[in-house]
């Protein structure tokens, strides 16, 4: 009997899984794909340099997350990229940098006041409401009033969600760790490749091509029974003391109810079911030679159209879809960069990314180098050659991860931020844990949530064990 199982190789299961390890405990790590990282993966070896398509950032690096203490004790620089140029495209022109700072200042001024807003509805609703509420559109043209709305949706991108399915009132209730970001060197998956390393070397076993399909009290009343189903019948079945479970939540949505073969307590289980899960994806294309400027590090890329209805999606096509988001592209050829080369990825943000996971990365790739090619400003002297390689992100289709993230509350809904707390709660008297970012409560949707959480519950896994003993 193993003293300890983790489910998923994740942030959370690998720094749960090693927190237990350090405390001379047996452990093993259970892994249902046949690589680690979750939802962090570095595209290694398609692009002039590592790609990462899932996690890219170190939010709040300088100001105390303890993925930095992690990086840096891992012995991985990470660095902050020096500030780039970025410009905002509407209908295929660069907009004034005037334009943009009177847009920007409407926009922290309406975003302002909706953080101190206690108002219900969504936070949409409020933005962009009528009769302006928020002040978005004070003092603007019908162009601009358009152009504002489409900036202020960029903001869909890291929320997973569309602004209209944001509480108002939980709008920015967290206490996050952001301000600054940083890069790992090498791509993120190399801080998981350490993470593992650093975890076998105290003894801990990892398991990959491991999915567990059942998790049951154990049978003499003690501990805990795993069916996993890897096909081999003699290591199908394992048993532990306890299991810390980093499972995403859309996969926990799915399959709790088999999964779990003993109740959960039903504040757990309407945590589950009721806590959204968002949708991000990326489309990474690479070119022989940067045909825009390289002083740009990002294009902001204003919707051309008006926004796609959920009934007449799937009838899109990919050029349609991506007309009508707002987009923004960052610019690996951007010459302050360490390693620049022409490569550009594309944030396909919540209300298009699972359409446009659907489709081929062929399709999505034609459609996003056509509409490059009518918004992008050209550099002097670069004629605009197809790209050479695309790779097109599929979070939303991974069994394993069935979306991004989890987000805060969706509008119109009686769940609070406390589901993140609650999913992060133990069952069955402390034998089944939780960890991963939807147990965090301020840091949810981030490798910080992972992390910290995956070091909190093996900690809590160490003081249990040590109690029994
Ligand atoms: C496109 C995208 C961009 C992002 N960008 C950033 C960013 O820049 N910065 C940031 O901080 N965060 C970012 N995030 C979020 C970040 O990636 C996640 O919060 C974090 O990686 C989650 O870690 P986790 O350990 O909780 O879950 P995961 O990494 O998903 O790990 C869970 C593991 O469980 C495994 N698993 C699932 N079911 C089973 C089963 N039945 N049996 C065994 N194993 C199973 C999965 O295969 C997976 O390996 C981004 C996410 C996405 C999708």
């Amino acid at each position: 009997m193993y003293d300890a199982i983790v489910i998923g190789s994740g942030f959370a299961g690998l720094v749960a899984a090693r927190t237990i390890a350090r405390a001379n405990k047996k452990v093993v790590l259970l892994e249902a794909q046949s690589r680690l990282g979750g939802r962090c993966y570095t595209s290694k070896d398609l692009f002039p340099a590592p790609v990462d398509l899932g996690c890219s950032w170190i939010h709040g690096y300088a100001e105390g997350t303890p993925v930095r203490d992690l990086v840096e004790e891992l012995g991985i620089k990470a660095t902050v990229p020096q500030k780039a140029r970025s410009v905002v495209i509407s209908q295929g022109k660069v907009l004034n940098p005037e334009i943009v700072s009177k847009l920007q200042s409407n926009q922290s001024k309406a975003l302002e006041k909706a953080s101190k807003s206690s108002g219900t509805g969504s936070l949409g609703a409020f933005l962009f409401s009528e009769h302006d509420a928020a002040g978005l559109f004070t003092s603007l043209s019908d162009e601009e009033k358009r152009q504002v709305e489409g900036l202020t949706r960029t903001l869909e991108i890291g929320m997973g969600a569309s602004l209209e399915r944001f509480s108002l009132r939980w709008n920015g209730y967290e206490d996050s760790f952001k301000g600054t970001d940083a890069g790992p060197e090498g791509g993120y998956s190399r801080v998981i490749d350490a993470l593992a390393k650093s975890f076998t070397a105290l003894g801990g076993e990892i398991r990959t091509g491991t999915p567990v399909l059942g998790v049951n009290p154990g049978a003499s009343g003690e501990g805990v029974d795993i069916h996993t189903s890897t096909g081999n019948a003699e290591s199908d079945d394992l048993s532990a003391r306890l299991v810390i479970c980093t499972i995403p939540l859309a996969v926990l949505q799915k399959s709790h109810k088999d999964l779990f073969q003993a109740p959960l307590s039903s504040k757990k289980v309407e945590a589950i079911e009721k806590t959204h899960v968002g949708q991000l994806g990326k489309i990474v294309l690479s070119y022989d030679q940067a045909w825009w400027p390289t002083d740009v590090g990002a294009f902001t890329i204003l919707p051309t159209a008006s926004p796609v209805s959920k009934e007449e999606a799937p009838l899109k096509d990919a050029r349609a879809l991506l007309n009508s988001v707002s987009l923004v592209t960052a610019s690996f050829a951007v010459e302050s960069s360490l390693t620049p080369h022409p490569t550009l990825l594309t944030y396909l943000p919540a209300p298009v990314a699972v359409q446009l996971e659907a489709m081929t990365t062929a399709q999505v790739t034609e459609a996003i180098h056509s509409l490059f090619l009518d918004n992008l400003p050209r550099a002097a002297g670069v004629k605009a050659k197809r790209p050479i390689v695309s790779e097109l992100t599929s979070w939303s289709k991974d069994p394993y991860a069935l979306g991004a993230t989890s987000t805060p509350v969706i509008a119109a809904d009686e769940v609070t931020p406390l589901n993140f707390v609650e999913l992060g709660k133990p069952e069955w008297q402390g034998r089944l844990l939780f960890a991963g970012e939807h147990t965090s409560l301020n840091n949810r949707g981030s490798v910080t949530g992972a992390v910290e959480t995956g070091e909190k519950e093996g900690k809590r896994a160490v003081r249990l064990l040590n109690a029994q003993t």
